[in-house]
């Protein structure tokens, strides 16, 4: 798929810090390609952050002719699962990039296995017998020095038989450690002898019972984007302080300089380019009114607080998938945020902002009651049937025309009526006149109530204002829509608001949690009417209802016999209004 409208070919080349120090990497003659890999823990779905990374990773490798490869960071069985795999594949894809290869840190399981091996008989790593709470209390902190373990000094052969022996499975978990021998008294803690492997007698959901150690996340991610060929590993900030250990084994194993340690992918047949790679971080993606956590999503889920991964409120790429927002928003967004080292909180209302742009160009308009109340037209017959035609799209006539049913019985929405009108309300009122989008000027003659409620009004319109009449353009003050009531369909709308009602969630004051801040209001379900041309629409296809805001058929319960449409958006920013 291609880039969002807005990024097309006349807009001007971007120049964040990342993409300079790429494009420098390509002048100066460094890099001759640039290769860069998105690397997702398959322990959950993704979210908007991720849509950030995957933006960066997958834009900078097109936009500088290299690969982008989809790269499963899955070192850490007990949390992964082939479920959040295909998800996160699919979400890729629905984002409109394509990965140059698919590939897993799982592939490389026997090449590292033989790097480390290399450390060790480099003198560079030593299978440790401390606990895990031993190795804690080792380690010192920020003003204290770490001890050293007195398995440090132990010899290259005990080394490689007791490493060979956590891998043949004869210790229990957590007994023993491989670990970096680098410095113990570094300032920065990860230098100070890191742990490489660990035991963990756990399947692997790609593996299986094939390994029954597996490699620590420095360790492997360095190694797997240095025999991918990655030039440019790109990660969020709170990385920064692992590049002095990621360039230590990226220094130390030297990959692209001892092709035997790639011998198990050669064999294999995977192809690899084994590179030098440097790491660059920025800053993570963060958005108010919502949290992004796995852990905190996965809670949102297991305590039923929201209907499932991808209930249209959740900031996981499947709920805003499902919500109808397009893909081109989150491009949009990755573009507006921008790519720098400065931590910061983006408002709401930015996100909301680029929905709003792409589908005002990309959304149909069509027309639609949510709070339906019933019209009659007195002076048109009861077998009355009338097609208008309307632009699906107001500022784009190549979007073509619809045909819009019209009778003397329709649907208008019942805010759009005043029994008693208060000042500045220009819509329709007893006595009073107001458009009817596209179709002339409508006048109530009559209330028709049930006790206190308004159940239909009883109107007449201008013959002298009907389309194409002399009268047609005559001003009235206020213009409203409308939903023929014999030709419409009866829709399910289901009306989504943010999650949470306030700025930052994850603030814990007075012992409360984000679930005490969740929005009351966050979904309202409805019956309205839709226009036909509305109901025929395919699922997950976005269209503006005029007044309304933006909604989408619903992806998967909408048929055009059962419409179901999700509110994507509203058409302002109600929240500023209520925060102002
Ligand atoms: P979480 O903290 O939500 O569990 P994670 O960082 O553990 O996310 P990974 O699967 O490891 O999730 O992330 C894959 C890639 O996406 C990493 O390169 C990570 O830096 C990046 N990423 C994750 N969250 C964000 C974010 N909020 N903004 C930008 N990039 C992100
Ligand atoms: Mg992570």
């Amino acid at each position: 798929m291609s880039e969002p409208a807005s990024a097309a070919d006349t807009a001007p080349a971007r120049t964040d810090f990342i993409r300079n120090i790429v494009r420098e990497d390509l002048a100066s003659g460094k890099h001759t390609h640039v290769n860069t890999r998105f690397p997702p823990e398959p322990n959950g779905y993704l979210h908007l952050g991720h849509s950030k990374s995957i933006c960066l990773n997958f834009g900078i490798a097109a936009e500088f002719g290299g690969h982008c490869n989809l790269r499963f960071d899955d070192t850490n069985p007990e949390k992964e699962d082939a479920e959040y795999v295909e998800a996160i594949k699919e979400d890729v894809r629905w984002l409109g990039f394509a990965w140059h290869e698919l590939r897993h840190a799982s592939d490389y399981f026997e090449v590292l296995y033989l790097a480390a091996e290399q450390l060790i008989r480099d003198g560079h790593a030593f299978v440790c017998d401390l606990s895990a709470e031993e190795v804690r209390q080792y380690r010192g902190t920020l003003t204290e020095p770490g001890r050293e373990s007195p398995y440090r000094h132990r010899g290259v052969e005990e080394n490689l038989d007791l490493f060979r022996r956590m891998r043949a499975g004869e210790f229990a978990d957590g007994a023993r450690t491989l670990r970096a021998r680098i410095d113990m008294a570094a300032g920065n803690i990860n230098l100070r002898d890191p742990a490489l492997y660990r035991i963990k007698k756990v399947p692997h959901q790609a593996t299986g019972d094939a390994w029954c150690i597996y490699p620590m996340y420095d360790f492997a991610h360095a190694l797997s984007d240095a025999i991918e060929g990655i030039t440019h590993s790109l990660c969020t900030l709170e990385f920064e302080d692992h590049r002095p250990l990621y360039d230590w084994v990226v220094d130390q194993v030297r990959l692209h300089e001892r092709p035997e340690l790639l011998k198990p992918l050669t064999d294999r047949g995977v192809p690899f380019e084994a590179a030098k790679p440097r790491q660059i971080e920025f800053s993570r993606l963060n958005i108010n009114y919502t949290v992004m956590s796995k852990r905190k999503l996965l809670a949102l889920v297991n305590e039923k607080l929201v209907a499932g991964w991808d209930d249209p409120r959740m900031p996981t790429l499947q709920g805003i998938r499902r919500r109808g927002v397009p893909p081109e928003a989150l491009h949009l967004l990755a573009e507006r945020v921008g790519i720098s080292k400065q931590n910061s909180v983006i408002d709401f209302s930015v996100f909301e902002g680029c929905i709003r742009d792409v589908l005002d160009a990309k959304a149909e308009r069509r027309m639609a009651v949510i709070d339906p109340l019933k019209v009659t037209i007195t002076n048109l017959p009861e077998s009355h049937r009338e097609s208008l035609t309307f632009p699906n799209h107001p500022k784009d006539e190549a979007r073509g025309q619809r045909e819009v049913p019209f009778s003397n019985s329709l649907w208008i929405e019942r805010e759009d009526f005043m029994e008693t009108p208060v000042k500045g309300f220009h819509r329709l009122a007893p006595g009073g006149e107001v458009r009817l989008r596209g179709a002339g000027i409508l006048k109530c003659d009559a209330v028709i109530k049930d006790g206190d409620t308004v159940v239909e009004l009883r109107c007449t319109l201008d013959p002298e204002s009907r389309p194409g009449m002399e009268g047609a353009n005559r001003k009235v003050k206020g213009t409203i829509h409308w939903v023929c009531a014999k030709a419409g369909v009866p829709a399910e709308i289901r009306l989504y608001d943010r999650l949470f009602t306030v700025e930052d969630p994850d603030d814990d004051e007075g012992g409360k949690s984000y679930r005490d801040h969740l929005n009351p209001d966050s979904i309202r379900v409805v019956t309205g009417h839709v226009e036909p041309a509305a109901a025929t629409l395919a699922n997950e296809t976005a269209v503006q209802f005029e007044r309304l805001g933006y909604f989408a058929a619903e992806r998967h319960d909408h048929t055009p016999e059962r419409p179901v449409f999700n509110r994507v958006a509203t058409l302002r920013d109600g929240w500023a209004a209520k925060a102002g």
